[in-house]
């Protein structure tokens, strides 16, 4: 197995590619799922360097992105509330919701706390006893575990006032959803690595061969995007639907089974709306009853209502691939990092973000 180093040595990437130039010999549309595999694919400038006929599109993989515009507005209804303050991750605080942002609130006077993991969010219950700490909580699966493992600290601690509201999602409906469309005709899927240590590479075989599409796990180096893009068209290339692990410096077959396990002791899976996505069956996690006193939604009475997408943002379609940033009239113009409009303009993950930092086919 090659170490970190290796992959980020240059004349390993420049080989690959030169490799990936002689094996594209068709046209493929691969799907980069994870939001950060869009950073970093923009970040290295790799799609400029790939080959003719190598189309990367974009996925579901952004936490905050697909993140409703519904519990967008919760999070900023619950932040308003007396005696509350809420802990969320940075990336939450400027997505707009239909009466602003959580930057917005804080700007107005609500609680707003910038943590680094759910356990920060717990501590400040202990820091603020008057107050009731609610950690907003967005991410996949590899997330969740962490959140779980709070959610049983507070129990074991009986801290009182705390409690968490999920927007929590796992991947696998939203992928079978686009994987459905007829008009997306996708080749391959570069799949999510830091998901994949948690759901381990087996996960997605049943994917792989329902929709018979080869699906390679990847890293976040430039060179282990291109090794898994080779994967790819290799397998498109010899008509093959296989899963493969490109990333067994971090990923093994079988997952993390006990993050698996603190996961399943504290959700349940239900459905769950998703920006561009709609309402999914079994995409969402929800708190079981046994830890319902830790369910910020239970416990403060808030139902997330669905709202429309902010007027002239093509965030969903984005997020469904159908769309790239440049399609939208807003893009660069009216919506910017500094002033956005949709969340895939404020992510740290987001493609908007991703296409105004390092340009067009960078
Ligand atoms: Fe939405 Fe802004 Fe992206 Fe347009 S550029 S789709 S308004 S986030």
């Amino acid at each position: 197995m090659k170490h970190l180093s290796e992959f980020r040595d240059p004349s390993l990437s420049r080989s690959l590619l030169a490799r990936l130039r002689t094996t594209a010999t068709r046209p493929a549309r691969i799907m980069e799922v994870c939001g950060t595999h869009t950073m970093a694919i923009f970040h290295h400038g790799l799609r400029s360097m790939l080959p003719q006929g190598v189309e990367l599109i974009s996925g579901p993989g952004c936490p905050v992105c697909v993140t409703s515009g519904g519990d967008i507005d919760a999070f900023i209804k619950i932040a308003s509330r007396k005696n509350v303050r809420v802990a969320i991750f940075g990336d939450l605080l400027r997505v707009p919701g239909n009466n602003g942002s959580l930057a917005d609130a804080a700007a107005s006077g609500a609680k707003v706390e910038l943590v680094y993991s759910a356990m920060d969010a717990l501590a400040l219950a202990e820091k603020y006893p008057e107050e009731l700490i609610v950690f907003l909580s967005v991410g996949f699966e590899t997330t969740s575990p962490t959140v779980a493992a709070t959610i049983l600290a507070a129990s074991q601690t009986e801290t009182r006032n705390f409690c968490v509201y999920t927007s929590n999602k796992t991947i696998d409906p939203a992928l079978e959803l686009l994987l459905n469309d007829p008009d997306l005709q996708l080749d391959g899927l570069l799949c999510p690595g830091h998901v994949a240590t948690i759901i381990g590479a087996h996960a997605f075989v049943p994917m792989a061969q329902r929709f018979k599409i080869p699906c390679v796990i990847g890293g976040f180096e430039p060179a282990d995007i291109i090794s898994a893009l080779l994967l790819l068209l290799e397998q498109v290339n010899e008509g093959r639907h296989e899963v493969e692990n490109g990333y067994e410096r971090a990923v093994s077959w079988q997952g993390n089974p006990r993050a698996r396990e603190l996961s399943a002791k504290v959700f349940s899976k239900g459905e769950s709306s998703w920006r561009g996505l709609g309402l999914l069956a079994k995409s969402g996690l929800t708190i079981r009853d046994e830890y319902s006193r830790y369910d910020a939604k239970e416990r403060l009475g808030i139902t997330a209502k669905e709202v429309p997408e902010p007027a002239g943002c093509l965030c969903g379609a984005i997020l469904r691939g159908q769309k790239q940033p440049p399609h939208c009239p807003l893009f660069s113009k009216g919506c910017t990092p500094a002033s956005p409009i949709g969340p895939c303009m404020v992510s740290s993950e987001g493609t908007c973000a991703a296409w105004h930092r390092y340009g067009g086919q960078q």
